[in-house]
């Protein structure tokens, strides 16, 4: 039996501490993250966004090239090699007038592009990035992250870049090289010169290519990234530079946030998953999962003890959600909202420690939100801590089908049952 529960914790861990906060990241759009390298003087292909079709048209008249790139403005990985929703393949194609750059902004926007790491739903195409099309003599890799290992920013680049760069990993693995750097020194001009000499590109061009790796680390460290990737970092010809980045995908910090307004501002909510969004509104951290009994409970370590009995018992969660400190009639109730969302859900268990907040104040948010919702999936309910027979009188007297218990073996083992029969 101990064996399984450790198995879940397992299974559930990564997934689960992601969410927690201490890892929490922000992504924006490619063409935002342009942006950002243009203000730090790195090359990038000249380039404008468009929401409309008609914008996508002024967008290509603007960048005045008559070989361009349109690029689905979606928070995906894999764009190029994925499809849409219908039928259309690939989120790049490469166009010479501004009436193509229309149609295809009509048949990308506000569709579904499906990549390899979108899931099978896809992402929705929120913007349309139209650019100056760039002659590449060669696409190599760059990615600059923080190694949770060694705690250490780490700088990974391959001679071999572009769109299988997954492929290169597994059949010429020789191809990447790793940098750890020391944040007391920073990125020497010895390191990067070190780099620039690894991305397979010409003698002249390598300059150029320090130069713009050393531009990404101080964007790195001054943007609080957890992570820069740019795939394909191009050598060019016909520009002012010889070095370019082709793709740039930004991930932040989101304990930075308080400091990085402009990055923040830039957070395209089409982009999570709605019901994420309402629970971080409501400070709420909200995990989904493939089972049948929702769960709420207060705190990261009760949510993974409470995952862990269940699974013993032979249930199996349909989400996590730690309303942490914030118990209130309000929370619960959106809390509740969000785990009936899910039509998979037979059964709610509650699992809260009433230290700050008080068992009788939780028990009348329960018996309110279960009334307001007319809830007619079963509800167990273990509380625990400060005015627990005051929180258990109250339950009892709703009337309400809440089951109420103060141990947590015979409260997990009560929804079990209810929730699988
Ligand atoms: P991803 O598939 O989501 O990584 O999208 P990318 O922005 O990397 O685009 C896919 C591929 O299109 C890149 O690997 C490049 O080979 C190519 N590409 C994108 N933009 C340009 C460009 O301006 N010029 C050229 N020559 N190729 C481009
Ligand atoms: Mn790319």
């Amino acid at each position: 039996m101990l064996h399984r529960a450790v198995g879940l914790r397992y299974q559930n861990a990564g997934k689960i501490a992601r969410k927690l906060g201490q890892v929490r990241n922000l992504s924006i759009h490619e063409y935002r993250s342009a942006e950002l390298l243009r203000k730090y003087g790195v090359g990038t292909p000249a380039g404008e966004a468009a929401v409309t079709p008609e914008e996508a048209y002024a967008a290509a008249k603007k960048v005045g090239h008559n070989a361009l790139v349109v690029k689905a403005q979606a928070l995906t990985g894999g764009r190029g090699k994925g499809h849409f929703d219908t039928g259309l393949k690939s989120g790049v194609h490469m166009i010479e007038t501004p009436e193509q750059a229309r149609d295809l902004a009509s048949q990308m926007l506000n569709h579904n592009l499906i990549t390899k790491q979108s899931g099978a739903k896809g992402k929705l195409v929120s913007a349309v990035y139209v650019v100056e099309r760039v002659n590449a003599k060669h696409e190599a890799y760059l990615s600059i992250l923080m190694d949770r290992k060694s705690q250490k920013p780490l700088i990974i680049c391959s001679s071999e870049g572009g769109m299988n760069i997954e492929d290169v990993a597994k059949k010429n693995p020789n191809a990447i090289k790793k940098f750890y750097v020391t944040e007391s020194e920073g990125l020497t001009p010895g390191m990067a010169a070190e780099i620039a000499k690894n991305l397979g590109f010409s003698q002249e061009a390598e300059a150029d290519a320090a130069d713009a790796v050393t531009k990404l680390y101080k964007i790195f460290k001054e943007k609080d990234a957890t992570q820069i990737e740019i795939n394909p970092l191009s050598e060019v010809s016909g520009q002012n530079t010889k070095v370019m980045c082709m793709d740039a995908k930004f991930g932040f910090d989101d304990n930075a946030s308080f400091r990085q307004e402009e990055v923040y501002s830039w957070r395209d909510l089409s982009q999570e998953d709605p019901d994420e969004v309402v629970a971080k509104k409501s400070d709420l951290n909200f995990v989904k999962l493939k089972g049948n009994i929702g769960c709420l409970v207060n705190g990261a370590g009760l949510a993974m003890a409470t995952m862990d009995v269940i699974k013993l018992y032979g249930g199996d969660p349909a989400n996590f959600l730690d309303c942490g400190g914030g118990a209130t009639p309000e929370t619960i109730e959106t809390a509740f909202k969000l785990i009936l969302s899910n039509k998979n859900v037979d059964g709610i268990f509650v699992n809260i420690f009433g230290g700050i907040v008080r068992c009788d104040y939780v028990a009348e948010g329960l018996v309110a939100a279960t009334k307001n919702l007319s809830v007619t999936v079963p509800i167990v309910a273990r509380l625990q801590g400060t005015k627990l027979e005051e929180g258990q009188k109250i339950i009892k007297e709703s009337g309400l089908k809440i089951y109420s218990f103060d141990e947590l073996d015979p409260a997990a083992q009560k929804i079990v049952e209810l929730a699988n029969a």
